[in-house]
């Protein structure tokens, strides 16, 4: 990253896109209506944003139908959708700084994060998917001599997206991405809390080559826009990122309107499983912190439950604290800084009261806890952690999305896999120990998509990301991902 970059200078000098943008331009919703789109960096309104509803929603969807049928994207050769996606992955590159600008205005990461994580894995992203699907190949089913049968791989249609704001343009990536390689047309609703860098993209990628119609973004709430979106007799499969809860309810959505595939990535509660034996205490320690603390926790398979073995607790503990240290929340357009803000108000109290209650059920509190940097007019909390906790109490169990971690102690393996199992989550899980056998057996054992061993990091665009049990169902990223935008078809030929 070039370090003389001014961020407040160059957040001056930018212009935001406020609108939707449906049929390639942007336009004011129907009814007229904006939301205000708040920094959680320091409470300042950065713009009104198009508030779209169910009208705005059906015309997207009708663009997008029209777009598809028409044959402009989907009927191209994969070759010319690979350059097209290539272009755009260079476009995102090309216009980085001012990307990641956004996500940090909008959600309040830290710009270093967001400039070298979210923006360069979006492009990452974009690029892969583009390079892939003209490598991808159909089949042919072994039946009798007497019959040929081809099973070959189609586009839906068109696909809506509904995203949250953790990780905004990274997530909406990984559901444009494979959805458009494989020809769909997209209608993206992205969260209400940050809507800014999912505009500015959609305007890249017609630059890029991707025609009109084929991707829409339509901002506003989840209640009215994202609903109307699930509820869509015409869209084909929805793709959704977020809540457990709010995931359920796209499944209602479903079998209420026009039973559309629907794939949830949904939440987490991930165990980070730290055994006496593992090889290296420091490593471990900053995965920990790493874990909780990045993006300030508001990462859905943040490693927010540390199951530690008994004997190595009280050194962990003191390690892992020490490395929160470096957590301390700064301003986000410092580059030097590690934590940001919290993505808004309501998500700051929803933290403050999770902390609250962890206190109220006999944990004991032994780092941070409460809200800092009020001055800037913007929302921080500090890291926070708990020691003695039991896995049935509510920080436990419930998702906090905020820089809290429970640490649970554990004398056993039977009884750490017990303890990891024991969530209604199963998204991922982390493990610390030299014993490869143990670690094996171990990972088996584990309910969850992902287990990482002696690492918190679970793989680029390359290896599959989704949940067991109620974190959702489908996979992101990798080629498995496209399976959630294509359906096959079979057809048998009798040659008898
Ligand atoms: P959320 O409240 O579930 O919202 C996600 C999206 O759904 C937003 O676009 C939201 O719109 C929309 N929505 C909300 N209520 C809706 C409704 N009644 N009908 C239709 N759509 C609705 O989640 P969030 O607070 O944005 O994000 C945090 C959650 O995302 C956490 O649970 C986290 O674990 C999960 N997450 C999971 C993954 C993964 O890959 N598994 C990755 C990142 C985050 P509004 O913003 O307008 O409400
Ligand atoms: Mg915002």
């Amino acid at each position: 990253m070039n370090l003389a970059i001014d961020w407040r200078a160059e957040a001056r000098r930018l212009t935001l896109r406020n609108q939707a943008f449906i049929g390639g331009k942007f336009v004011a919703a129907a009814s007229g209506e904006t939301f205000e789109c708040v920094s959680p960096v320091d409470g300042t309104v950065l713009a009104k944003v198009a508030a779209c509803d169910r009208e705005d929603v059906d015309r997207a969807v009708k663009t997008a139908r029209a777009a598809f049928d028409s044959g402009v994207w989907a009927d191209q050769p994969p070759k010319a959708r690979k350059r097209v996606l290539v272009k755009l992955a260079e476009l995102i590159q090309k216009n980085a700084n001012e990307l990641a600008l956004l996500e940090t205005l909008d959600m309040g990461k830290p710009i270093s994060n967001a400039r070298n994580g979210d923006v360069r894995a979006v492009a990452e992203c974009v690029r892969w998917y583009g390079e892939a699907i003209d490598k991808i190949y159909d089949e042919i089913a072994p039946t009798p001599k007497t019959a040929l049968a081809l099973i070959t791989r189609e586009p839906l249609g068109v696909v809506g997206a509904v995203v949250p704001w953790n990780f905004p343009l990274l997530m909406a990536a990984w559901k444009f991405a494979p959805a458009l390689a494989a020809g769909n047309s997209v209608v993206l609703k992205p969260a209400e809390q940050s809507p800014l860098s999912a505009l500015r993209v959609a305007e890249l990628a017609v630059e890029a080559g991707i025609p009109a119609g084929v991707f829409n973004v339509v901002p506003g709430f989840g209640e009215t826009a994202g609903q109307a979106l699930g509820r869509h007799l015409d869209v084909d499969a929805l793709t959704f990122t977020g809540s457990t809860e709010v995931g359920k309810l796209f499944l209602k959505y479903s079998a209420e309107s026009n039973m559309k595939i629907v794939s949830l990535e949904c939440g987490g509660k991930t165990p980070n499983i730290v055994f006496a034996d593992s090889p290296d205490l420091d490593a471990a320690a900053q995965g920990a912190a790493d874990g909780i603390f990045y993006n300030s926790g508001q990462v859905c398979d943040a490693a927010s439950r540390l199951l530690v073995e008994e004997k190595i607790h009280d050194s962990f503990l003191s390690k892992v604290s020490a490395l929160a240290e470096k957590y301390r929340p700064g301003d986000p357009l410092d580059e030097k800084t590690q934590m940001g803000a919290m993505v808004d108000s309501t998500q700051t109290k929803r933290v403050l009261d999770y902390i609250a209650k962890g206190r109220d059920e006999g944990a004991a509190l032994v780092l941070g806890g409460h809200q800092v940097r009020q001055e800037s007019g913007g929302y921080y909390i500090e890291p926070t952690i708990f020691d003695r906790v039991q896995n049935r109490m509510t920080i436990a169990r419930e998702e906090i999305f905020g820089p809290v971690l429970s640490t649970i102690t554990f004398k056993t393996a039977e009884e750490a896999v017990k303890l990891a199992n024991d969530s209604k989550y199963g998204l991922e899980a982390n493990l610390w120990t030299n014993d490869l056998t143990k670690a094996h057996k171990i990972a088996r054992s584990l309910r969850a998509g992902t287990v990482t061993v002696n690492s918190r990091d679970g793989g680029g665009i390359e290896v599959p990301f989704g949940g067991y049990k109620q974190s959702g169902f489908g996979r992101d990223k990798s080629l498995h991902a496209l399976e959630k935008y294509t359906q096959l078809k079979t057809t048998y030929i009798n040659i008898g």
